[in-house]
Order: structure tokens, then sequence, then C-alpha cells
């Protein structure tokens, strides 16, 4: 039985239930993904493959936030309608995901389809815990709540009337924004017309999915204050105080010791990492560093990382067709460590000490047998097919030819292969077809 550290009460606790019920929190829409939403992908994807060896049955929900300040700010920035916008990024983080090939979640909620379910949470709250400011948005007043704070240790300190927003202490939160002009987006609600609080549409949605319980809500450790906090706040303001039962926190990814940040322009895109790396090669760097601590991410730490996992790819494909049984020793080690708030770290070390003690033929087969429970050396190969320059001219002749004789299924078969290789063609007015690597 798995136990995972609940960060609420500082133990490693047992998940029990036959049906284990996970709720991450997604992406704000408003951009590309970076590696470090990478890390949570991968991470969660790799622990939802390894349960899935295990009897057990697993429901992962991942919800999408498609309205905030964010989503909202940029759309303006840009002149766009908040959905055109976030159209865009929700299809730009599904090509991330498919491409490093995250197994889809049950449910992938969007905020702006559970207003109807935030209203009702926000109803129930409003009886004992919520305040009016002057602007008329609805606050959750955390004095109210005799633990507020235990989930991620604040002190909580009483400030004058006059802070910002009109709030009455600094860590009260929004549940209901109240409707500014400029935004032009709203709800109507009986308080009011305006648009709900981040936490309070993870809160709506982790309830309407998992009804009695979740097993574990997961997200990135800077989540934990103060977006999990105000989360469990409402659990607890709505009669749901046990009914996330383990909060865990996955580390942050920095890029040479520094926080990854648009502003110091060190972010790297999923998309760009993965025109020169297959999933895997990131995948393995990730789930080499226990899932509690930081990752000091760079490009030469990647690169050990390939060299390591292309020897175990032709380990594996010397070993094909071939079937051995698994050490006992080993599976049992290795099982051990994921077992234990799963540490993938100490997992993948027992089986590369194993390999360095005794490399022989049955030790090489579990080693491989066995990380492929975490989603990894899944593939055949991972050697990256290229077309040259013959290939791609040929296919282009072939292709105006099919347009030439109208044949415009074959035609986009071909334009289909090319994107595959990664060849963005373009058609010109004078019927020729230039191409540049996409
Ligand atoms: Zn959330």
């Amino acid at each position: 039985m798995i136990k995972i550290y609940n960060t609420l009460n500082k133990k490693n606790e047992s998940i029990k239930n036959n049906i284990i019920k996970i709720y991450t929190c997604g992406i704000t829409v408003y951009d590309n993904c970076h590696i470090g939403h990478a890390r949570l992908f991968l991470l969660f994807d790799s622990l939802i493959r390894y349960l899935n060896t295990s009897n057990k049955k697993i429901i992962f929900i991942r919800n999408i936030t498609d309205i905030d300040d964010k989503i909202i700010k940029k759309a303006k920035e840009k002149n766009i309608h908040i959905k055109t916008l976030t159209e865009k990024f929700i299809k730009s983080m599904h090509d991330d995901t498919k491409k490093l090939n995250i197994i889809e979640p049950t449910y992938e909620p969007k905020a702006t389809s559970f207003i109807k379910e935030m209203i009702e949470l926000i109803k129930i709250i409003k009886k004992k815990y919520t305040y009016k400011n002057k602007q008329s948005a609805i606050y959750f007043e955390v004095n109210k709540l005799n633990n507020y704070g235990m989930l991620s240790n604040q002190k909580n300190k009483s400030i004058k009337q006059s802070y910002q927003n009109n709030k009455k202490n600094k860590n009260d939160f929004v549940l209901w924004k109240n409707f500014k002009k400029k935004e032009k987006i709203y709800w109507q609600t009986p308080w009011g017309k305006g648009r709900p609080g981040w936490h309070t549409e993870c809160a709506a949605m982790t309830m309407y999915y998992s009804k009695d319980y979740i097993d574990i809500h997961g997200g990135g450790q800077d989540l934990l204050f103060p977006h999990h906090e105000n989360e469990l706040a409402q659990c607890i303001a709505s009669g749901k105080k046990d009914f996330i039962k383990i909060w865990m926190h996955v580390g942050q990814l920095k890029i040479e010791k520094k926080k990854m940040s648009k502003k110091l322009g060190n972010q790297i895109l999923i998309k760009d990492l993965l025109k020169n790396y297959n999933e895997e090669y990131l995948r393995f760097l990730i789930l080499s560093t226990n899932y509690k601590k930081s990752i000091n991410f760079n490009y030469e730490t990647l690169k050990k990382m390939k060299i390591t996992l292309d020897k175990l790819y032709k380990i594996k494909e010397n070993l094909k067709n071939k079937k051995f049984n698994i050490n006992p020793e080993i599976n049992k080690a290795f099982d051990d460590a994921l077992q234990n708030n799963f540490n993938t770290q100490k997992a993948i070390a027992i089986l590369f000490k194993k390999l360095k003690e005794k490399n022989d033929i049955e030790i090489k087969y579990s080693t491989i047998e066995l990380l492929k429970k975490i989603g990894l050396l899944k593939y055949e190969t991972l050697k990256i097919k290229k077309l040259n320059i013959e290939n791609i001219e040929t296919l282009i002749a072939q292709r105006n030819e099919a347009r030439k004789n109208k044949n415009w299924s074959l035609a986009d078969k071909i334009r289909q292969k090319l994107i595959k290789f990664n060849i963005k063609i373009k058609d010109q007015k004078d019927n020729t077809t230039i191409f540049e690597p996409d």
C-alpha cells in the first residue's frame, strides 16, 4: 500500500481506498507551458502509471483555469476575446501533454463550466464566514476560522481596516470578485454580478468531481500558500474538513539555480525542449530527484541523462523477444522505495547500484521492466528518424502533383507526414511550395 507525505500533518499516510482519486491544480491558460509545468505533468503521470500497475482504479482530475486576472489582462493587451486567448493556450497545453505522453485525465474541468457550483459553494460559506467589501466583492474572513493557516503554517496578523481592497485582514481572500466595467466579463449572482476568485474555482471543482473524498490533492510547492490554504479554508467552512486526505506538494524546477520567470528571460518552453529531446530524457531527469526537492535544471544534466537512458535502450534492444523473471529481491527494494512516498530517486538508484554490482542479464532485464512501471523505457527506440532534403523535396513534389490532380486527401496525408517530421510548408502564389523546420 503506497504512502504519500501529507503536508497537512507532516506524516506519510497510506492510501487505503480501492478507487484512488487524485486532483491536481491545472494550468491558467494565458501563455505557453514551460518545463516547470512539465515537472508536474510528468511526476503525476509517472505516479499514475505506477498506481495503474496495482489493482486499484485511478480517477485523475486536472482542471483548467480559464478565467483569472492574468487571462483578462493578457486578452486586453492583445485586444482579443478572452475565449480566443484561452482556447489558443488550451490547445497549446494539449499539444505539450501529448508530446510528453501524459495519460489523459479522467476529467479535465474548465472553471467557466462550473460557475453554478461556485455560486452554490459561496452561498454555504456566506452563512458564517464572509463579508462584502465596499466594492461589493465577497471576502472570506479568515479570523472566523479556528485553524486558518494550518496547512502552510501561516501566522494570521490583524491589520488596519484600510488594507488594500478594503479587506479586514491581510489574509482574507476573495471568493467572488465584483464586476468591473473595463473587464466586460461577468456572471450574475444573488449578491451582484462579477466573477469567481481563483481559490473558489478549484474548491468547487474538487468538490464536484470527488463527491465524498479525494485521496491526493497535488500541486507545486508554490501553490501551498495562499491557494491550497484557502481551498482548505473553504472545505472546512462548508463542512468538508476531512474531505481531502493528502496534500501533496512537488518541489520547484529552477534554471541554473534561479527561479524560472518571464521577467528573467530564463523560461524554457516544453515545446522548445521537445524539439531536440524525447520526453523520456526530461522524465528521467525529473524522476532522478525526489519529488519534494527542487531541481536545478541545466542542459549538461539533461545530456548526461540522455547518455544513460540511451544505454538502457541499447540493453532493451539486445533483450528484445527474450523473457526472464524479474529478480524478486530487486523488485521488492524498488517497490519499497516507491511505496514509501514515491521515492523515485531511491528506486532508480537501487537499480543502478545492482547493475554496477552484478551486470548480468537477469539484472538488466529486471531494470528495464521495473523502469517501465514509472513511465520510462516505454518506446521501441528513442532514435529520431530524420528526413533528408531529397526526401522532403520528393514528398513536396508528390504533394503538388496530388494537388494538381485535385486529390486533396493524398495531398493532406503528405502534408501531415511532413508535419510529423517538424517540417512546415507554405504554398506560394506561383504554385511553388517552400518549406522550413517548424
Ligand atoms: Zn487549484
